[in-house]
């Protein structure tokens, strides 16, 4: 379902183009549940941010769902991106005056529906994550893991069929980050595509895959290619 051939992306300072992905190749396919690894500054968030139709590849090609992505003007894009993809955040990005609930259904006002389903689909996802009795608590009532698993609720709430998260657990505890990888395990199991990133191994542990960026480029996983050498 996600097809990238020879991406590159570069950041313009000034004139000199930095080059950050030099030329990934890489599918995941439907239902995957993939980690994402590699040092600070391999490029991970650029990555993400390119499968998530929130930024353009400078060269090659994104294949998702059978659409060619990566040639979209911004406006097509946005229209893929409100329709397939539901993003979560290292920093939760809820907006602190709104309950859990109406949290929840931001996404869906974009997509034309009515207040009073709108509130009720939220509460349909809340009671999803394990927080049906939460969906009137404002952020500022609640734990770090309960408005990381509201902010996964926003993600999930259009049905989208891939999330992707840029360090989900990068702010919780240990025991905290184990239960937000086991939702996004139960969300794979429920016929999602999950891609994130993470530093840790153990929380990588999680995932059924990972996928390691250095210097720009996919580092081939040994044990695989000495696995389909046999
Ligand atoms: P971390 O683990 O620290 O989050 P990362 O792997 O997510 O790192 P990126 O955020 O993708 O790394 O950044 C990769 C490189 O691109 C870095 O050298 C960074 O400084 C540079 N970079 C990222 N965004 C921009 C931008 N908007 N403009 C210029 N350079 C950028
Ligand atoms: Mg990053």
């Amino acid at each position: 379902m996600i097809h990238l051939e020879n991406i590159q992306k570069s950041y313009f300072m000034g004139k000199q183009a930095i080059p950050v992905l030099k030329g990934i190749s890489l599918d995941i396919f439907k239902n995957e549940y993939v980690a994402l690894m590699g040092p600070s500054g391999s490029g991970k968030s650029t990555l993400m941010n390119i499968l998530g139709c929130l930024d353009s590849p400078t060269a090659g090609s994104y294949i998702l769902n059978g659409s060619n992505v990566s040639t979209m003007t911004d406006d097509a894009l946005a229209e893929v991106r409100n329709k397939e993809i539901g993003f979560v955040f290292q920093q939760f990005n809820l907006l602190p005056r709104l309950t859990a609930a109406e949290n929840v259904a931001l996404p869906l006002i974009y997509a034309g529906i009515a207040k009073k389903q709108r509130l009720e689909m939220a509460r349909e996802v809340l009671a999803k994550v394990g927080l049906a009795d939460r969906s009137h608590h404002k952020p500022n009532e609640m734990s770090g893991g309960q408005i990381q698993r509201v902010a996964i609720a926003r993600a999930l709430v259009n049905n989208p069929s891939i999330i992707l998260a840029d360090e989900p657990t990068g702010n919780l505890d240990s025991k905290t980050s184990v239960e937000i990888m086991e939702l996004f395990g139960s969300i794979q199991a429920a016929g999602n595509t999950v891609v994130l990133v993470t530093h840790e191994e153990d929380i990588a542990a999680y995932a059924r895959r990972v996928v390691r960026l250095r210097d720009g480029l996919v580092e081939t996983d040994k044990r695989r290619e000495m696995a389909a050498a046999h």
